[in-house]
């Protein structure tokens, strides 16, 4: 089987199961008990929270361990936008994850002012209307990274200096960015940043947040106080264990690995585009995650081709797996004006560190005849 759905979710590696499993087993204490069999889980969680901070370039006492990506988008944007003096409006872009555009209707249902910033043909935000979006009482700015569905990566720092220039706390949700791009968080101009452990081949339901130490932030979990009153609930030491090690591993294979996916990409987007004459990528050509290759086949539904190239050995996506049951087109592609139809027509190939130039040439192999056989 060729697995190419790193973006819905990566392999687990042998470094991040080794590494986590004394915390499964014999190093069992609650990290917040005084006693030895606590304090040995409390050096592993703060080992842990030193190891997320060393990537991000923060203070450890600004990593939030979290339980995934959800759950860090819906802290950073409730809790940001709620403990905010400034006011209650709310800035962000029409191609977020469901995790923070849901959580920004949420918000709106509690009498927020949101605005939602559009996005040009190939995914990228409209820094135009979003430096005239920004108010006085903007309490938050959030915009991702890198897009699941598509791959554009948006230019942070520039959005990070727009935020600061006006007093905006800017959050960015680089769950996809995380495993492919550099997150040095002053570099990057950001106040809040989530990760998620998954896409990275760590563990499942675990992930961390990054809040500014000078970011009022209201807890979303009420209870016993944990992570600095954050975030209450015992933590989960071996997923904060499995979320620094995966990705002390990912950014320490940079930038070769990124190199590599790279060409790997081109080699994909090439070979696809001249195969398949029904074939449109979506997103940008090239300030896209380096593992990312998005495709429409005009006329052709996507979960059709999807199980034509299961069929064939292959399995990818119709571009986010939370959207899977669903029929309806991506939120995404119609922002970036697909018209319905075209967008139903969807395909996401996403690559990461086991996959093989030899497997790449296979998929171009077997996709024409999947797409014609998904077509007829
Ligand atoms: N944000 C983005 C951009 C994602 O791609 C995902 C996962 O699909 C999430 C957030 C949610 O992360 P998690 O699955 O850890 O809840």
């Amino acid at each position: 089987m060729i697995y190419l759905d790193h973006a819905a979710t990566a392999p687990p590696v042998r470094e991040v199961l080794e590494a986590t499993w004394p915390y499964l087993t014999q190093v069992f204490g609650n990290p917040s008990s005084a006693h030895e069999v606590g304090r040995a889980a409390r050096a592993g969680l703060d080992a842990a929270r030193a190891g997320v901070a060393g990537v991000l370039g923060c203070r450890p006492g600004e990593v939030v361990f979290t339980g995934g990506g959800t759950e860090a988008d819906n802290l950073a944007v409730t809790g940001i936008a709620t403990a905010s003096g400034r006011g209650r409006h709310v800035v962000t872009t029409a191609i977020e994850h469901p995790a923070v555009l849901e959580t920004c209707r949420a918000l709106q249902r509690q009498g927020f002012d949101v605005d939602v910033v559009g996005v040009d043909g190939d995914g990228l935000v409209d820094l135009d209307a979003l430096a005239a979006a920004l108010r006085p009482d903007t309490a938050l700015c959030s915009v991702m990274y890198a897009n699941n569905e598509v791959g554009t990566v948006q230019p942070i720092a520039e959005i990070g200096a727009l935020c600061r220039e006006r007093g905006v706390p800017l959050h960015t949700d680089a769950v996809q960015a995380a495993a492919h791009l550099t997150l040095d968080v002053d570099a990057l101009g950001v106040d809040a940043l989530t990760l998620s452990a998954h896409k990275l081949g760590g563990p499942r339901g675990a992930g961390a947040l990054f809040v500014r130490g000078a970011v009022a932030l209201e807890p979303v979990l009420h209870g016993g106080g944990q992570e600095r009153g954050r975030r209450s609930g015992t933590v989960d030491v071996a997923g904060a264990v499995g979320t620094a090690t995966a990705l002390r591993r990912a950014q320490a294979a940079l930038p070769a690995e990124a190199e590599r996916l790279t060409a790997l990409r081109e080699l994909l987007v090439d070979g696809v585009l001249a195969a398949v004459p029904r074939a449109r990528l979506t997103g940008h050509r090239t300030r896209r995650l380096p593992g990312h290759a998005s495709f429409c086949f005009a006329g052709v539904g996507g979960e059709t081709v999807l199980q034509e190239l299961e069929a064939r050995g292959v399995v990818c996506s119709s571009g986010s797996a939370c959207a899977a049951d669903s029929e309806d087109a991506s939120h995404v592609l119609l922002a970036m004006g697909l018209d319905a139809d075209l967008a139903r027509t969807a395909v996401r190939f996403t690559m990461g560190e086991r996959t093989t130039a030899a497997e790449v040439e296979t998929l171009l192999e077997l996709l024409p005849d999947a797409v014609e056989a998904a077509g007829s």
